[in-house]
């Protein structure tokens, strides 16, 4: 069985809070320094695809020895190779405006923040950013905005139905995400009909003593209200939501405890988990120093990872450039399903002449500067199929990582071709003549293992010129 509701302190209810920390901290200390005949156990039940509770995830947490760690990865990377096989989900960012009235300490945009070269895109200036990242070959985006009265959900609305008009001939985007601030069901309601893919929005850190540290003016400190943000939303019938902790804010393994019982709280209500799980962690921004932070460093990072695919199986997990391309790589084995690509950060970077770091006009500093070819150039390399796939959420199949995870035969039948028809897309419109060869070398290689001929037809039929194919 996939949800096996658990019971807890607080009950699960529609719109209620549902975290409570003294009971993840129990939690956590009743699985203090497991054997490894434990941990074992648990691995071994995630590798059967069953839900861990939470007790369970709280023993991964606590396996410190190496041999305990070394298992714990090796499952992760083998659930991913089975669950998702070789796919990765490629995406971009687009920030539309900085303007923001919050007071968040780690971030470039918070309003005391003087230095911060304020800009909301003019809607010829977001047309000039989706065409020069369609150019590249984009087909996914994240529409991102800080808060403020003027990103309303009719101003969001209106950019995400501007975004998708942006089209010239196969150039076009299919999929438009949003990362912004929470709204009521009615605001959630606006947003949707404007035909958004996900919904994503990160509490930063479950723990509200640490919350209200860092969030010191504007409607962001109000913690109930972010925590509660994916009812209203699942209320609006928004049922493709992205849930992210910040990590460098409070205790790891507190936040990984939290994030699953955010999930299970969208499961107990709603019969959905989250689409996907983020978990940045905290960069240079303009105007902050990182002193008295609680930053995690790269091996705790990569155990983290691990253990949320084993915990979380079928939520994909994105991991974007504010890491370096070395780590992104290193954590694509082990559980990662998409990556941003080609990222700019400063407003109107696309389509900017010069690209250069400046803090004062970005969020934070990025860690992952490579363009989208280079990216799709070194996947191949690695063996992973770069996929742009969008299919599910046109044909209306939501909730697709729930079913690809338990239909079977789902990844056989739609997830690997779409994504080598989408890559396939990529390398006739955008690739260079090197990458075209290695390719479409990866895609015949793949698609002689699907020993499928409808998909065969279909290939073909891209090379011809026809796009937009989908199963
Ligand atoms: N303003 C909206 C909000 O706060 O929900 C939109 C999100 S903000 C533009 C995107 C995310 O960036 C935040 O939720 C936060 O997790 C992350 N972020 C903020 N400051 C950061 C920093 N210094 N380093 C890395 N990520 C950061
Ligand atoms: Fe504003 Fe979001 Fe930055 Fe907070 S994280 S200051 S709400 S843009």
């Amino acid at each position: 069985m996939l949800f096996e509701p658990q019971r807890y302190r607080i009950e699960d209810q529609p719109h209620r809070p549902f975290v409570d920390p003294p009971e993840i901290r129990e939690m956590l200390a009743a699985a203090a320094s497991p054997t490894l005949d434990r941990v074992r156990e648990v691995i071994g039940r995630a590798l059967d695809r069953r839900r861990l509770t939470m007790q369970e995830v709280a023993v991964l947490l606590n396996a410190d020895r190496p041999e305990a760690v070394a298992e714990i990865m090796e499952a992760a990377h083998r659930l991913k190779k089975e669950v998702y096989g070789d796919r990765i989900v490629i995406f971009a960012p687009l920030y539309i405006g900085n303007k923001c009235v919050n007071n968040c300490a780690y971030c470039g945009f918070r309003a005391s923040n003087r230095h911060a070269v304020r800009r909301t895109l003019t809607d010829a200036e977001i047309v000039d950013e989706v065409r020069a990242l369609e150019r590249t070959g984009q087909k996914r985006l994240i529409l991102v905005y800080g808060e403020h009265p003027l990103y309303d959900a009719a101003y969001i609305a209106h950019t995400v139905r501007t975004t998708y008009a942006t089209q010239q001939g196969g150039d076009q985007i299919r999929r438009v995400n949003i990362n912004a601030a929470p709204f009521d069901v009615e605001g959630f309601r606006t947003i949707r009909e404007a035909g958004i893919g996900t919904y994503q929005i990160f509490q930063e850190t479950y723990d509200p003593e640490v919350y209200r540290r860092y969030h010191l003016g504007g409607r962001k400190t109000d913690y109930d209200w972010r925590l509660t943000a994916m009812d209203r939303a699942m209320e609006a019938g928004i049922d493709d939501v992205g849930l992210g902790v910040l990590f460098g804010l409070g205790d790891w393994r507190f936040e990984v405890m939290a994030l699953v019982r955010h999930t299970n709280h969208l499961e107990a209500c709603y019969g959905v988990g989250p689409h996907t799980i983020s978990f940045p962690r905290i960069r240079r921004a303009s105007d902050l120093s990182l002193d008295g932070l609680d930053l995690i460093g790269d091996d705790e990072f990569v155990r983290l990872v691990a253990i949320l695919r084993l915990a979380v199986p079928y939520t994909g997990l994105i991991l974007t450039a504010r890491e370096t391309a070395a780590l992104r790589d290193r954590l694509i084995r082990y559980g990662i399903s998409q990556i941003d690509a080609g990222t700019r950060l400063e407003i109107g970077g696309y389509s900017a002449a010069e690209q250069e770091q400046d803090l004062h006009k970005e969020q934070f500093e990025l860690m992952d500067g490579r363009s989208l070819a280079e990216v799709v150039s070194e996947l191949i390399d690695s063996g992973y199929i770069p996929s742009f796939c969008t299919a599910c959420y046109r044909k209306g199949r939501t909730g697709e990582h729930f079913m690809e995870f338990s239909t079977k035969g789902f990844i056989k039948r739609f997830c690997t071709p779409n994504a080598l028809l989408t890559f396939a897309e990529y390398l006739e419109d955008y690739a260079t003549p090197a990458v075209w060869e290695k390719g479409w070398a990866l895609i015949e290689a793949e698609a002689a293992r699907t020993d499928d001929p409808a998909l065969a037809e279909r290939l073909a039929r891209i090379r011809r010129g026809e796009r937009d194919i989908l199963f």
